[in-house]
């Protein structure tokens, strides 16, 4: 970050919220780690570049959500507020739930205060309504298939459970979250994806013709000459008409996911397609950390390396991942400023695959 302000000892830190991505995750990861490092933040220009700059509704129950589950005092949380001041107070532990009250991303919400729940004194419980399969974010499956699970191999003992969809624009969706910390967060690495466990191809649908599901799970399945019985459709209840599409790589490593929504005006071939191609990049990297899970894991290991070491566990980690995306170098900018902790991006010889590693402060 080339405009950062220093951190004075106990004083607040001061996030510029429109700086390189300038999206929500800014806001979120400095809500996340303002609670963790217990130092008061101001973000400003919060979403300044975006079509509606300022706090959208699901931001707001984010920052709310943060403020709640950490005991803060907050100025300027309104839904188009450019400028929140937060000072976070103890963590507390115990069951929390947060309506998001649109489609706005729950998983979002959920992982704006999953980190201090990680550390918390004692284990909490968190239901969350709003939207559980969005676009441009983490759907409710992401979060349970890939995220949760490499949290989990950090120590703490988090579980997912989904009680309805919610799909944009009706959301009105519930998931439940139970968490029990282990004192700590140790390191993980994240080199190989190991060998492939299972292939799955899944497509759900809600209030609309399953057919629209099953012809994207054939198309997807054809295209990547995979085995007829990795495919399924599933019609769900949910609020309104909904419709995506994933692919699921479980692996010894780890699993990725990846994700096509249906869309009015777009064939059921075109967005299993869509999914095709990401997929087939993915595999043509030879990484196992996807673009998406590559910004998202760098929080918990920045946190990881910053924590004292749990039983003589490693901190931080590293992972493999391709070209990082303006998500992730965002997010390793966010991280150095509140942290110090040290990330290291290397390139491999073939100057797509890098080597991310996140080390405890010097
Ligand atoms: P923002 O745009 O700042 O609100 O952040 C969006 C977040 O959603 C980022 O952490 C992305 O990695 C994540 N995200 C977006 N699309 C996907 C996807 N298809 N699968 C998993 N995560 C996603």
């Amino acid at each position: 970050m080339t405009d950062q302000q220093p951190i004075e000892a106990g004083g607040a830190i001061h996030v510029d919220g429109a700086q390189g991505e300038g999206g929500g995750q800014v806001l979120r990861s400095s809500l996340a780690l303002s609670r963790i490092t217990g130092r008061p933040v101001i973000i400003e220009r919060i979403r300044a570049g975006r079509d509606k700059p300022g706090l959208m509704r699901a931001h707001l129950t984010a920052v709310e959500a943060a403020a709640a589950i950490s005991g803060a005092a907050v100025e300027g949380a309104e839904v188009g507020s450019g400028r929140i001041a937060f000072t976070p107070g103890q963590i507390r532990a115990g069951a929390h739930a947060f309506s998001i009250g649109t489609a706005g991303s729950g998983t979002l919400v959920l992982q704006t205060i999953l980190p201090a729940l990680l550390v918390a004194p004692g284990p909490s419980t968190v239901t969350i309504e709003g939207g559980t399969h969005n676009p441009w974010a983490p759907t409710f499956d992401f979060l349970d298939r890939v995220y949760l699970p490499l949290v989990r191999r950090m120590g703490p003992a988090v579980t997912a459970t989904l009680q309805r969809h919610g799909f944009f624009p009706a959301g009105g969706g519930r998931f439940h979250v139970a968490v029990e910390p282990c004192g700590g967060l140790a390191g993980i690495d994240l080199l190989e994806h190991g060998a492939v466990i299972a292939r799955r191809v899944r497509a759900l649908v809600s209030n609309l013709p399953a057919g629209i599901g099953e012809r994207e799970v054939r198309r997807v399945i054809g295209r990547l000459s995979w085995a007829p019985d990795c495919g399924r459709t599933d019609t769900v209840v949910a609020h309104g008409p909904g419709n995506v599409v994933e692919v699921e790589i479980e692996a010894t490593g780890l699993t990725e996911r990846f994700t096509a929504f249906g869309r009015t005006g777009t064939s059921a071939e075109r967005v299993a397609d869509e999914l095709v191609g990401e997929v087939r990049d993915h595999l043509a990297l030879g990484a196992p950390v996807g673009c998406y899970l590559a910004d998202q894991l760098l929080l918990p290991l920045g946190i990881s390396a910053w924590l004292p070491a749990v039983g003589g566990r490693p901190r931080g980690g590293a992972f493999r991942t391709g070209p990082l995306s303006r998500h992730a170098t965002t997010h390793i900018d966010v991280l150095r400023q509140f942290l110090g902790v040290r990330i290291e991006v290397a390139p491999e010889p073939d100057g797509r695959v890098c080597l991310v590693r996140v080390s405890p402060p010097l």
